[in-house]
């Protein structure tokens, strides 16, 4: 059946929860699509029987007071808790029990369907008309808010004036070695080292609640574009090879290995603006690549979307 709504928001990640939820605080009530089965896109976890792993987003550390505000609100839902093998100075906040599962509050009576990727969406009838990958009609709404990788959103509304623009921001890929042991691995809770083919080698398992040898590994973008096209399984044993020379030339018995390859991980050179918008077309297009490539500037990215479909709504009951 076709979905009919005054709002659709497109992308269950931090960006699109957030105008979803300040939306239900304002009494509307959008609909949100997401590709995935699970919330909070790039704030993933991967369950694997006992063990979990953020593959994603690491940790959020607040600049300014939106991500703050959100933070403590999560803090009370016991959705979020600090991180303290990050110890650089400033707080570092993780999700419960994982990274997905700081979306989690913000996602309370919204209605989300997960599962659903939309291939395209055009304005016809005063209308915007989503389709999926054959064609098919799968929502229709006054409204459109996108919050999904720019390249992506760049694909979904091809041919519109803004789509342009959006496909000028590119997203660095990113293999993720997700790796349990036996035993601990001879390396720090956290090793950051920029310039090498794993600039961050993290032990998962030291976030509040997990208590096992899990270990994260991100690649470079400069490593995952060469390594692009490598089976997970491939992807994940040459990055254990590299842990392995970095750990002192040995690991313990690897008990799970598997990567996931990020296409769209981040956008080193952002848009520059919080959002665009498209008023005579009821378009808004957001998200983190708009302002920078952390989740605060998700936050920042749907608080500003937020604010713009406040105008809408305050032009529309003027007009009428
Ligand atoms: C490997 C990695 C490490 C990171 N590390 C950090 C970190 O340590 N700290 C930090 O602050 N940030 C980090 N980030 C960035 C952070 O994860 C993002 O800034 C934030 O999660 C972006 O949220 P978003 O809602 O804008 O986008 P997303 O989380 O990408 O949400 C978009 C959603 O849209 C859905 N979608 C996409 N296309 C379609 C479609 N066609 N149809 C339907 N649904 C669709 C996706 O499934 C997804 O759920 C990292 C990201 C990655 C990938």
């Amino acid at each position: 059946m076709v979905i009919e709504t005054q709002t659709l928001i497109l992308g269950a990640g931090l960006t699109g929860l957030t105008v979803a939820a300040g939306l239900n605080r304002l009494g509307e009530a959008p609909v949100v699509l997401d590709k995935s089965r699970g919330l909070g896109g790039r704030l993933a976890t991967r369950r694997v029987g006992e063990w979990r792993f953020d593959h994603g987003a690491q940790y959020l550390r607040p600049r300014g007071p939106q991500l703050a505000a959100l933070l403590d609100a999560l803090k009370v839902s016991s959705a979020v808790t600090d991180w303290a093998a990050v110890d650089d100075g400033a707080p570092a906040y993780v999700g419960l029990p994982g990274m997905s599962g700081l979306v989690k509050p913000l996602a309370e009576g919204v209605d989300v369907r997960k599962g659903v990727r939309i291939s395209s969406a055009r304005r016809e009838q005063e209308r915007w008309h989503l389709y999926d990958a054959d064609g098919g009609l799968v929502a229709k709404s006054r409204v459109l808010i996108s919050t999904i990788p720019a390249p992506q959103a760049a694909q979904v509304l091809a041919g519109h004036p803004l789509s342009d623009r959006i496909a000028s921001v590119v997203m660095d890929p990113c293999w993720t070695l997700m790796a349990a042991f036996d035993e601990r691995p001879d390396l720090p809770d956290i090793s950051r080292a920029p310039d090498t083919v794993l600039p961050w080698i993290a032990r998962d398992g030291s976030k509040p609640g997990r208590g096992t040898e899990t270990w994260v590994a991100q690649a470079s973008a400069e490593w995952t574009r060469d390594a692009i096209d490598l089976s997970r399984q491939d992807a994940a044993q040459a990055l254990l090879a590299v842990m392995r020379d970095r750990a002192g030339g040995a690991l313990p018995n690897v008990l799970h290995a598997d990567a996931h390859r990020w296409l769209y991980s981040q956008a080193p050179k952002p848009l520059g603006q919080p959002c665009l918008v498209d008023r005579d077309a009821g378009l808004v297009v957001a998200g983190d690549w708009c302002l920078g490539a952390r989740a605060e500037h998700a936050v920042l990215s749907g608080d500003a979307a937020l604010a713009v479909l406040q105008d809408f709504a305050v032009a529309e009951a003027a007009a009428r």
